[in-house]
């Protein structure tokens, strides 16, 4: 046998990217995984910060530093990072952050996988965790211990809606030396910027609200202090915890048109918190924009509007609730929250089915309890899809 391969057979090698004079308007996706350098002391002068650029992509790349830099001018700060979903952004934290002997206060109504990363994962490692109700500075004054080394909270708890005392937990942190990690994905920054209230670090899933397309899974964290925020990004490249370049640009893309999404989606529910209290067979609803919430005061002082997320209560347990999501199929019933459109979650058959029921009741969240990340749909639209699910939970219309 002859090998037939010679110089003329065809072959395929990468081509030099073409120069162009212009630059394009949208940011191209940058999928390298590597970089190639002119040499030893060019890698050099980038990895002592007197050139920039990027080497291996779990350490950097241009399109999860673009999404940072918007976060981080939405939120006021700068050096933020892009972690590969959210709760790498709340793992990070933990993990550059503290050490074993170290004590964790939590909020008591975090969500779902922070606080088993509370109870089950930072224990292991040596890290004791404690919960408080954060909406009450004397409770978590009351957790604290002299190893206290960070206090998370969301300002906004999910799905109660329940709204913090940041200004007594800032003060709190403040004074005993203690960081004050503040997870704004409910709230976001439109609603409140936690650097500016005291919050030494603040997190996000982009997943959520931010991206707000439910098509990409990322986390945003940034800390006050330059030199937590230089600790924040090695962790995150040691343990890999960073984003995928796609995901940032579709997240990108989806970061334009935040503030207009959050302005029309928190103006929707609003009037259909109003619209939901008027129909028979609706129990309760919980809207930080309403006078009859709880914490109405502190969400008019601390948060610009009510925001996007309401919770209402339908009579008649699992069935009426089964018989309204059957009723309502414009209305997607999904557990993820921050979609453009509006999205229905039932926390006892999902986000808090491993609560025990005793706890759950306790909060208020029963069988006819639902939560509505709110949309951008037409107002009258949605009106009539939820006039018609509550009026078939109620056995009306719907056999
Ligand atoms: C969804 C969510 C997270 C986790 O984000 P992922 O992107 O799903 O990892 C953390 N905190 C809050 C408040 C969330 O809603």
């Amino acid at each position: 046998m002859t090998d037939r391969r010679n110089s003329a057979e065809p072959t395929v090698r990468r081509m030099p990217w073409p120069d162009s004079a212009s630059r394009p308007l949208v940011s191209p996706l940058q999928p390298s995984v590597v970089y190639v350098a002119a040499g030893p002391d060019a890698l050099d002068a980038q990895y002592e910060g007197r050139a920039p650029g990027y080497a291996y992509a779990r350490e950097g790349h241009p399109n999860a530093d673009t999404l940072a830099a918007m976060i981080d001018a939405l939120e006021g700060t700068s050096g933020g990072i892009v972690t590969g979903s959210g709760m790498a952004a709340v793992g990070v934290a933990m993990l550059a952050l503290l050490r074993a002997g170290d004590h964790v206060v939590g909020g008591d109504q975090l969500y779902g996988r922070s606080m088993r990363m509370l109870a089950d994962d930072l224990p292991r490692l040596g890290i004791a965790t404690a919960l408080a109700d954060p909406t009450d500075a004397a409770a978590v004054a009351a957790a604290l211990r002299p190893a206290t080394r960070m206090i998370l909270i969301e300002v906004v708890s999910n799905p109660t809606l329940r709204v913090a005392d940041l200004a007594g937990i800032a003060a709190l942190a403040r004074d005993r030396g203690i960081l004050l990690a503040v997870d704004n994905t409910f709230t976001t920054p439109r609603g409140l910027r936690p650097l500016d209230h005291g919050a030494d670090l603040v997190i996000h899933s982009v997943t959520k609200l931010l991206a707000g397309h439910s098509d990409a899974t990322l986390g945003y964290i940034a800390g006050r202090d330059p030199a937590v925020a230089a600790r924040l990004r090695t962790a995150a490249a040691t343990w890999g915890l960073t984003p995928a370049p796609f995901d940032c640009w579709l997240a990108e893309r989806g970061l334009l048109s935040f503030p207009l999404r959050h302005e029309r989606a928190s103006a929707n529910a609003a009037r259909l918190a109003d619209h939901l209290a008027r129909l028979p067979g609706v129990v309760r609803v919980v809207y930080p924009g309403r006078a009859d919430h709880p914490d109405h005061a502190r969400a008019r002082g601390l948060l610009g509007s009510g925001g996007s997320m309401l919770a209402f209560e339908v009579a008649g347990g699992r069935a009426a609730a089964s018989r309204l999501v059957r009723a309502a199929p414009a209305l997607a019933f999904a557990p993820t929250l921050g979609d453009i459109a509006t999205t229905l979650s039932h926390p006892v058959s999902s986000s808090h089915r491993e609560v025990p029921k005793a706890a759950r009741a306790a909060a208020g969240i029963t069988e006819g309890f639902f939560r509505v990340s709110v949309g951008v749909e037409e107002i009258g639209a949605l009106r009539d899809a939820f006039t018609a699910a509550v009026a078939a939970a109620a056995g009306q219309g719907d056999s």
